[in-house]
């Protein structure tokens, strides 16, 4: 049975090749969000002709979302002929900016060999059309299947994911009830399955001076040098703190099994005007704001990374002389964490096994991804990401697929139809 459902997606190469390009040829960068309506068109015609009913949905009000940039999603639902459990491919369709470096036109999807490249192909055009080609050949070998297919592609996943999966999940579509198991055809490399991520908290610290001529500081209070006590407690004691705490999941760069702070700008005293050509004024600054990406460990709590900041901050407006501070946070993601014993995970693993006769290797991402909401909004624990395409090539200049990958990566998904919609087989 297998073997005529490998040959099925072996036959359908062309065809995958062509439905890669046509995704890549339609430029969703994000931001701004572009063209999220054509694409969720072309995957409804496509879906519709498979046999799929298909929903658009905008994510009205969402950050992002407005008459210019609507935030479009599509998801389309094939039932089987009896009743059974429901998979669901996700997928996003935004693509990150351009950038510079490039040797191909970023939207031509030109073919070279094995390789079909462009912004979007790997990060994850290349793994919404494996999973497409997939859900098809799977439904022509075995049109008696049980359950239901469900493939969307997804808003602003790049951006946070609001106008998209975090959407949909308030929704229902991701609860328990009506999905059992989630695929999102990441880049991760077609024998890794990603169980899962790090938590993240960013935050925007400022602290307060007075402003003065420059030429007489005592005369002020340099907000600046307020945060350089700030970046040295930080230096001092969070991060020897940090690189002693180890998690215990499978994050993928190993470095990354630790916590991690990341200083993202620092902002102190005049702006920089970008039309202006004369001498900066001579001011003592009265604020300096800071933007930090605290990256967290499913072993720690988010209160206690939040608190960790606070009380050095506390410290410092307790001990440091006219130190005052303010801080605002702006993005809350919890780690999310599938059991290697979900049934997702061991049914991909045996398709793994099937295909590549080896072991899969488990991993998880030291970034989120929309795990993150089908997780805490949609409450569905049984996710991981699964996909083609090399993940260090994601959001590079020359972005690359494998045709010979996303086959296999197909054969992958396809397999583990048949186990999870073929009951009785
Ligand atoms: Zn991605």
């Amino acid at each position: 049975m297998t073997d005529t459902l490998f040959a099925r997606i072996d036959a359908a190469r062309d065809d995958l090749i062509a439905l890669t390009q046509d995704l890549v040829r339609v430029p969703t960068l994000n931001p701004p969000g572009a063209l999220y309506h054509d694409i969720c068109a072309y995957l409804e015609r496509r879906l519709a002709a498979s046999g799929f009913d298909c929903q658009m949905i905008r994510a009205t009000g969402a950050p992002g979302d407005s008459d210019r940039y609507p935030r479009w999603n599509v998801i389309a639902r094939r039932d089987g002929t009896r009743s059974g459990e429901c998979v669901h491919f996700n997928s996003h369709i935004d693509v990150v900016e351009v950038g510079r470096g490039w040797t191909y036109d970023p939207f031509a999807a030109v073919l070279e060999g094995d390789r079909i490249y462009g912004r979007g192909t790997c990060d994850m055009k290349g793994g919404l059309a494996a999973s497409i080609i997939a859900a098809e050949c799977f439904i022509a070998e075995h049109p008696d299947y049980a359950g239901a297919i469900e493939i969307s592609g997804t808003a602003d996943e790049e951006t946070g994911g609001y106008g998209g999966v975090a959407h949909l999940a308030h929704l229902g579509y991701f609860s328990p009830d009506r999905v059992q198991h989630v695929i999102i055809p990441e880049p991760l490399n077609k024998d890794r399955i990603c169980l899962g991520h790090r938590g993240a908290w960013w935050a925007e610290i400022e602290t307060k001076g007075e402003i003065a001529h420059g030429s007489m500081p005592f005369l002020g209070d340099c907000a600046v040098r307020h945060m350089g006590a700030v970046m040295r407690a930080f230096e001092d004691r969070l991060f020897p703190s940090l690189t002693t705490r180890e998690t215990a999941m499978p994050v993928t760069p190993e470095a990354a099994r630790q916590s991690t702070l990341n200083i993202n700008s620092i902002h102190g005293g005049e702006a920089e005007l970008e039309d202006f050509t004369g001498l900066p004024a001579p001011n003592v600054p009265d604020s300096c704001r800071m933007v930090i990406d605290r990256r967290f460990l499913v072993e720690e709590a988010y209160d206690e990374v939040r608190g960790e900041v606070i009380a050095m901050l506390d410290d410092l407006k307790a001990n440091r002389p006219r130190f005052d501070y303010t801080i605002r946070d702006i993005n809350r993601i919890d780690p999310s964490m599938t059991s290697q014993e979900a049934p997702v995970v061991t049914t991909v693993a045996a398709a793994i096994q099937d295909v590549f006769g080896r072991e899969p290797a488990y991993i998880a991402s030291p970034g989120s991804y929309d795990q993150k909401h089908i997780d805490r909004i949609g409450r569905l624990k049984n996710c991981i990401a699964y996909g083609p395409g090399v993940l260090e090539l994601a959001h590079k200049p020359d972005e690359w697929v494998g045709v010979t990958d996303m086959l296999d990566s197909a054969k992958v998904m396809a397999r583990s139809l048949e186990t999870l919609l073929l009951p009785e087989a």
